[in-house]
């Protein structure tokens, strides 16, 4: 089966066409700055990539863009729609209403719209991919799959915030958390690869990219997680701030002379590993800088590294213990140092580094010693897989 996973933002959208039997990527790509001008990249496997300016004031002339440079005669990955068996959706927020992907529906696209006020910015652009779609390849089969779904079977202790509990009845206020997808897809990973029995498991995942998120999953199942209402809570992010004193807010608020929103947007893009090195969100920049000798960069590091192993101590507590640990997304694959401090703070727990091994980049590796008490692995996330196999098995 060929599936089409699409992942629809405000302005953008990425693309892959996956074969599902052998789990290959035939093209993939993505279409940027719509409603304002309009590129396409467009890649086919084993040929470079093409970016060709095009005029696209909604999401349907970019989908009608893809599918157009998917059955190209030269460089097509397939000779003609037909040939795109179904259509995964990533959808951010499906609040209390999803616990698992869905089989899009008149019905079911509805609900989702119902979650639009929980997260403002991306359901309304994922909708739209949604509908644009269904209007170009209206007898193809399409599914949701969503960011939240994996974490709802969080007990009532870790989703309710100490807020009156009306907040959660009228208006759910609660922890949904984010990155379900990947959390999902590498703690079952780990597991295999590791030889051990999700259904007896206590598993920790660090999902650690620009957007950063850990997980505690016990028998396969989410039971806690470190993003909250939004993306913003739990750890130090590339720009987002991550846990803070709430009342920090009204202090720098009065002090900088923000409203709601002016301190919002503070703490969503100008806080975080960016904010406090004053130099850059991202960790390749934030190494060199800490080893030309920037204070601000080396602290910026440190903060991210105390609060993962901070979060990851407290899902120990929140798990009764761990067998295994993994990193995960662009930090936790790539940033040895990162891992390496991390780890120093999980002694107690019997954990011990290999060095060698932690040297690698983006490959599936456990880094933890043999005689190490809880296994610790780096383990690639790979969302578009995760959302083809997600689509799959509710279109077969
Ligand atoms: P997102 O999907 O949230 O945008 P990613 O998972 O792609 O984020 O992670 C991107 C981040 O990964 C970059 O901002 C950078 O900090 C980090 N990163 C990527 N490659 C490397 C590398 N080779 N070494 C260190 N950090 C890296």
């Amino acid at each position: 089966m060929n599936v089409l996973v699409i992942n629809c933002g405000s302005s953008s959208l990425k693309y892959q066409l996956i074969n599902s039997d052998t789990e290959t990527v035939l093209a993939k790509g993505l279409c940027e700055r719509i409603g304002i001008d309009g590129r396409l990249v467009y890649q086919k496997a084993g040929l470079d990539k093409e970016t060709t300016e095009a005029p696209m004031p909604t999401h349907k002339e970019a989908i009608q863009l893809v599918l157009d440079a998917l059955v190209n005669e030269k460089t097509g990955a397939i000779k003609s729609l037909a040939e795109v068996d179904a259509v995964g959706h990533r959808i951010v927020h499906g609040g209390e209403k999803f616990a698992s992907s869905a089989v899009i529906t008149d019905d079911m696209l509805k609900a989702v719209e119902e979650c639009n006020d929980l997260a403002p910015l991306h359901n309304p652009a994922n909708i739209i991919g949604i509908n644009a779609c269904k209007s170009l390849m209206p007898n193809v089969p399409m599914v949701g799959v969503f960011d939240t779904a994996f974490h709802q079977t969080m007990p009532k202790k870790a989703f309710l915030y100490g807020l009156p509990y009306e907040y959660y009845e009228n208006y759910k206020v609660r922890r949904y958390g984010f990155h379900g997808t990947s959390h999902s897809f590498v703690s079952k990973r780990l597991a295999e690869f590791l030889g051990m029995d999700i259904n007896n498991s206590k598993i920790i995942v660090a999902h650690l990219g620009n957007g950063a998120s850990i997980s505690a999953v016990k028998d396969g199942k989410c039971v806690d997680t470190s993003m909250g209402l939004t993306p913003l809570e739990g750890l130090v992010m590339g720009t987002r701030s991550g846990d803070i004193d709430p009342a920090i807010m009204e202090y720098v608020a009065k002090k900088e002379n923000l409203d709601i929103a002016g301190v919002m947007n503070v703490l969503n893009k100008k806080s975080g590993v960016q904010g406090l090195s004053g130099k850059s969100s991202d960790f390749r920049d934030l190494e060199a800088g800490m080893n030309e000798g920037d204070d601000r960069c080396a602290a910026a590091i440190e903060v991210f590294c105390y609060r993962v192993a901070k979060y990851i101590g407290s899902y120990v507590a929140a798990l009764n213990g761990v067998d295994a640990i993994a990193f995960t997304a662009g930090i936790g694959e790539n940033a040895g140092i990162v891992r390496e401090k991390v780890m120093g703070y999980l002694e107690y727990l019997g954990i011990s580094l290999d060095k060698e091994a932690n040297k690698s980049h983006g490959e599936e590796i456990v880094i933890s010693t043999p005689d190490s008490k809880v296994k610790v692995a780096v383990i690639p996330t790979n969302e578009e897989l995760a959302i083809c196999r997600e689509t799959v098995a509710l279109v077969k």
